[in-house]
């Protein structure tokens, strides 16, 4: 019998190919602590989509239901599938569906990995963003409207060009006082237990989305006061880019909106050496979780065999800990530091010639239980 059950969506394009490194490893170190896991493959994706045009089946939400955690790749295949299908039903409808409102992306670069900033040594960044997953500009809130539609007559008044506009488009962020709240109350609460530092600076726009950002800093003020015992302060997300490549070292954990956290956590991936190194996760608490790398398909070296593996296997490794089995995910990270800061095997986009699946068999290799 298993001690957990995994339900595994490799996805599309390199999704597949990093996902099949993630499960040798992950299987590899559980075997060595003596931990069962079982995994069930969905094929869902857009390539799914492809095929059966259906992306993600209407009785997903409750299969997935049954599982502890979801293990995902990546979806999307541009110019095939429309980019609302991939992302837009299997991964934003997953994490909807199990109201897995936290994505939390550790920003913990690796000795070796690729470098990008000459002022800064590897060690002295450690942070993590936490984005929320569910609300924000995410929501699918919105349409198009020609300019006679009756909807739009309130905007028009607004600005006299958009009468003369075709078509326009409207897109709503939704914040919810309890959504805010409890993303907040989220990161408040990993500060406490993580490093030491207890410091939550969040992410805001106030000076000009004055409705949705306003209510956002006032909870996070009142949020704030419910921890005495941890710092906080907060920036505007343009002035946060740049302090993310200038002083990375002053971020403990960092909360943010939807559409904010998407852009700055790429940004962050930046400083582990790019987003094959960078792993994530979206918490529930109240179903399964989602681990999967934020990486997307990638359509540029699907195929080719030379996609970074270390992004998904870290996300086995996170889902591990998030499982409780803080053992079998100490051991995948050291093992993974081991083979990055020895380059004992490096994908292209890391400086190495390996291929993916040398990759996973050098950290498989590497890993001491
Ligand atoms: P992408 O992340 O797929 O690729 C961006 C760049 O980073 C590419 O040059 C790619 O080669 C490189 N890259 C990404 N992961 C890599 C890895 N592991 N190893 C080496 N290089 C890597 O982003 P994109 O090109 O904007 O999107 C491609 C598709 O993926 C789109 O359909 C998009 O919607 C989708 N997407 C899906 C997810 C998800 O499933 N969660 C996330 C992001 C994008």
């Amino acid at each position: 019998m298993s001690d957990y059950n995994i339900a595994v969506i490799p996805g599309d394009g390199i999704g597949i190919e990093v996902v099949a490194e993630g499960l040798k490893v992950l299987t590899s170190a559980a075997e060595r602590a003596g931990i069962g896991l079982s995994f069930d493959h969905f094929p869902w994706g857009a390539g799914h989509w492809l095929k059966h045009r259906v992306a993600l089946p209407p009785d997903a939400i409750e299969t997935l239901g049954a599982y502890d955690a979801i293990y995902l790749g990546a979806v999307g295949l541009p110019g095939q599938v429309p980019e609302s299908v991939g992302v837009g039903q299997v991964v934003l409808g997953i994490r909807s569906g199990f109201d897995q409102f936290a994505n939390v992306r550790p920003v913990r670069p690796i000795p070796g990995c690729p470098w990008y900033l000459g002022h800064r040594r590897p060690e002295d960044i450690d942070f993590v963003v936490i984005r929320e997953a569910t609300e924000g500009f995410y929501c699918n809130v919105g349409g198009r409207f020609a300019p006679d539609a009756p909807e739009v007559e309130d905007i028009i008044a607004l600005r006299s060009a958009f009468g003369e506009s075709a078509e326009i488009a409207v897109q709503t962020g939704i914040f919810s006082e309890a959504g805010c709240r409890r993303v907040i109350r989220f990161a408040f609460e990993l500060a406490r237990k993580r490093n030491g530092k207890k410091k939550v600076t969040s992410t805001t726009k106030s000076n000009a989305l004055t409705h949705a950002m306003g209510m956002w800093d006032e909870i996070f003020e009142q949020v704030a006061a419910e921890y005495p015992d941890c710092e906080h302060d907060w920036m505007h997300v343009d002035a946060m880019s740049m302090r993310f490549i200038t002083n990375p070292e002053r971020f403990d954990v960092v909360v943010a909106d939807n559409l904010f956290g998407d852009i700055l956590t790429d940004l962050s991936a930046a400083l582990v050496g790019g987003l094959g190194f960078a792993p994530g996760g979206n918490l529930s608490q109240t179903g399964p979780s989602m681990f999967e790398p934020p990486h997307g398909s990638a359509p540029d070296i699907m195929g080719k065999g030379i996609a970074n593996p270390i992004a998904a296997i870290l996300t086995a490794a996170f889902m591990m800990e998030m499982l409780g089995e803080m053992q079998v995910a100490e051991a995948i990270r050291a093992a993974v530091t081991t083979v990055v800061s020895n380059g004992i095997a490096l994908t292209p986009d890391a400086g190495g010639c390996a291929t993916t699946e040398q990759v996973g068999d050098a950290v498989t290799a590497t890993i001491a239980i």
